[in-house]
């Protein structure tokens, strides 16, 4: 028998505990790895989080998560966001991290999934924008509809973004694309450059986190 654990919020609210991060797991069974195993049920915060991961696996990409329902809802940005409206970046949608995988940063050794080296490129809280009819709709509604519109408040990223499901990649593409607002444009990029390359949790750069394993 399936058995879904809920668990109330505040407002009595019920939220589905983190069922989803099967395939996370299986994806992990028997190879090291000094990821988080993730608790299997966790309480939804006043302001979720955001994570972005620079991830130089057998292709670099930077793995794009926002805290939904208690996960990390994820994705792969093989270029990174950009902070340019004009650019459409491919997120492809990958499975569910646990939450404490916002805080992971190390090397994934070599043979098991997701070998290389992973920094964190920047992290923060971020707020829900989608509204319809004049009525916020719940991230988990986003989600399902393949529309999200999010409010970044990190140390490299700030503003609007947004992510809409398309057809490519049998409908696991996404494509990510920053809303037009005081926060859009190269000027921007160009802040975000000068500490591109180094982690926002430990300062150090890829090649640093590489050597000390
Ligand atoms: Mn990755």
């Amino acid at each position: 028998m399936f058995m879904v654990l809920f668990f109330n919020n505040k407002d009595g609210v019920m939220a589905p505990a983190t069922k989803t991060l099967t395939v996370y797991r299986q994806k992990r069974t028997g190879h090291p790895t000094p990821e988080p195993a993730g608790a299997t049920t966790k309480r939804p915060r006043k302001k979720p989080i955001f994570v972005v991961q620079k991830h130089e696996a057998s292709h670099l990409h930077y793995d794009f998560r926002l805290e939904i329902d208690g996960v990390l809802t994820s994705w792969a940005i093989p270029k990174g966001p950009s902070p340019d409206p004009k650019d459409k970046r491919l997120a492809i949608q990958t499975e569910d991290h646990p939450r404490e995988y916002a805080r992971f940063e190390g090397v994934i050794p070599a043979g098991s999934y997701g070998a290389g080296t992973v920094m964190v490129w920047d992290t923060g809280t971020y707020r829900n924008l989608k509204t319809q009819n004049n009525r916020p709709v719940s991230m988990t509604e986003c989600l399902k509809n393949g529309r999200i519109e999010v409010w970044l408040e990190g140390k490299k990223l700030h503003g609007g973004y947004t992510l809409f499901r398309t057809k490519l990649q049998n409908g696991t593409g996404w494509l990510c694309r920053k809303i037009q607002d005081k926060h859009a444009g190269r000027q921007t990029q160009t802040g975000v450059k000068k500490q591109a390359d180094t982690s926002v949790l430990t300062g150090r750069t890829m090649n640093e986190i590489r050597q000390d394993g």
